[in-house]
């Protein structure tokens, strides 16, 4: 039998790329010790929740049509409502991904005159389009919601003297992204959050928050609807799908917000009553119920990709010691051809689609060419293992997901092969 040494050799890695990486992994059974434990915790959530709600076979029947009376559906929005501890929850197919969750949940609950607060900075590519940032038809600013932007300190905190002047009487609703996006600013804790929050509500009581959590679920003990946000959202072929989810998204939150998302997803006075779940609910189920497991690979794959890199004078986001409060690592790889050396690492790494060399080029949402390496059971999904990122300074790769962690380091192993192939690094 050949040994694992010799198999990935067959694969593209070689001995000396292999090495370097053990030598990281050594440094990193303790971190990895401590995910595992959150893991167990979120774990133990979920399986709570399910057990709760009587999760029986009778929830995986497909329905089709009006979808009335659904019982998988109705029970799985129970069951999300329960791990984030919201009142209710929506979780559906029929949300098509991330920025249509996060479009659905603004538009659902801002109207004319009202204004729209980021008090983190810019909001991730794709909502500057909702927003009206980017100008474009159907946009918050074509209806008259007004927006409002502070940008972070220098030092990546909360500008919280420009925040309490930005909040006015028109100030409806403020969205807090937890994840960094394609930005290198630092992602921030549920905790961060939590204060921010707190400080808002402080200066205007009634005001909404939103926290777009893409990224984020799973991967500490509290999600921000523990700390008071009104809405939480994501992308089901991100975290909370745990790889198994084909499509979807949610809004976790007061049953207020919620109801008028559920409204505006399908129309006033049906509401959360229709929405046929096609045949979904057993991947969705699963796929939640693996999702803390699936979250934690992703996360050892993250810190690991840090250890490889920073020490070779690449600027890691979060740094290699710094604790996790998403899944994305961003590397700054200084230039084109080391992105592109980067992303056909990952991949060939990939079970679909190896045998595809990934290129820059135009995505509908983004203002610049976009290189993507992914080669996933569900097109598109960021929980498996990929690699993406505009193509300008810094030449910051974003690298996230791994279905299971063993395939995360094999990648990221593949990456930093194709670098050293390329002559862009020495070991
Ligand atoms: C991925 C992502 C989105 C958008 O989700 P899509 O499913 O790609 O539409 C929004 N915000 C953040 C922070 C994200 O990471």
């Amino acid at each position: 039998m050949e040994n694992l040494l010799e198999l990935y050799q067959t694969m593209g890695i070689s001995p000396a790329v292999y090495q370097y990486g053990e030598a990281a992994l050594q440094r990193l059974r303790r971190r990895f010790d401590k995910i595992d434990q959150i893991a167990e915790y979120n774990q133990a959530k979920v399986l709570r929740a399910m057990q709760k709600n009587k999760v029986s076979a009778a929830c995986f029947a497909a329905t089709t049509g009006y979808g009335y009376d659904d019982l998988g559906r109705d029970n799985l929005e129970r069951v999300y409502a329960d791990v984030f501890h919201t009142e209710a929850a929506l979780v559906r197919p029929q949300i098509t991904c991330g920025t249509h969750a996060l479009a659905l949940a603004l538009s659902a609950n801002l109207l004319p005159g009202d204004e729209l607060l980021s008090p983190v900075g810019a909001p991730y590519d794709t909502l500057q389009e909702v927003i009206g940032i980017r100008p474009s038809p159907c946009s918050l600013a074509e209806y008259g919601v007004s927006y409002r932007q502070v940008d972070l300190l220098p030092d990546g905190a909360f500008d919280y003297e420009n925040i309490r002047r930005a909040i006015t009487p028109k100030t409806k609703l403020i969205t807090i992204q937890r994840s960094k996006g394609y930005a290198t600013r630092p992602t921030f804790s549920v905790s961060q959050i939590g204060d921010l929050i707190a400080f808002c509500k402080q200066v205007k009581p009634d005001v909404l928050i939103m926290v777009d959590n893409c990224y984020g679920e799973f991967v500490e003990a509290l999600e921000p609807s523990d700390v008071d946000a009104d809405m939480t959202v994501g992308s089901l072929i991100k975290n909370p799908g745990g790889g198994l989810a084909p499509i979807g998204g949610y809004i976790a939150g007061t049953k207020a917000c919620v109801e008028r998302c559920a409204y505006r997803l399908s129309a006033p006075g049906l509401g959360q009553e229709v929405g046929a779940n096609l045949g979904l609910m057993p991947s969705l189920y699963q796929g939640f119920f693996l999702a803390p497991t699936v979250v934690a690979g992703a996360e050892k794959g993250a810190i690991f990709a840090a250890n490889l890199y920073e020490p070779l004078g690449f600027r890691c986001v979060p740094n290699a010691e710094e604790d996790r409060h998403d899944i994305i690592q961003a590397v700054e790889l200084g230039s084109e051809e080391a992105m592109i050396a980067f992303c056909q690492g990952i991949q060939a790494a990939a079970p679909v689609d190896a045998f595809a060399t990934p290129i820059p080029s135009d995505m509908p949402g983004y203002s610049d060419k976009v290189i993507m390496a992914a080669g996933a059971f569900v097109q598109g999904s960021s929980i498996e293992l990929s690699a993406d990122g505009p193509i300008r300074p810094p030449y910051a790769v974003y690298f996230q997901g791994g279905l299971t962690w063993n395939h995360a380091k094999h990648g990221i192993l593949l990456s930093l092969q194709k670098l050293v192939d390329a002559g862009l690094v020495t070991l």
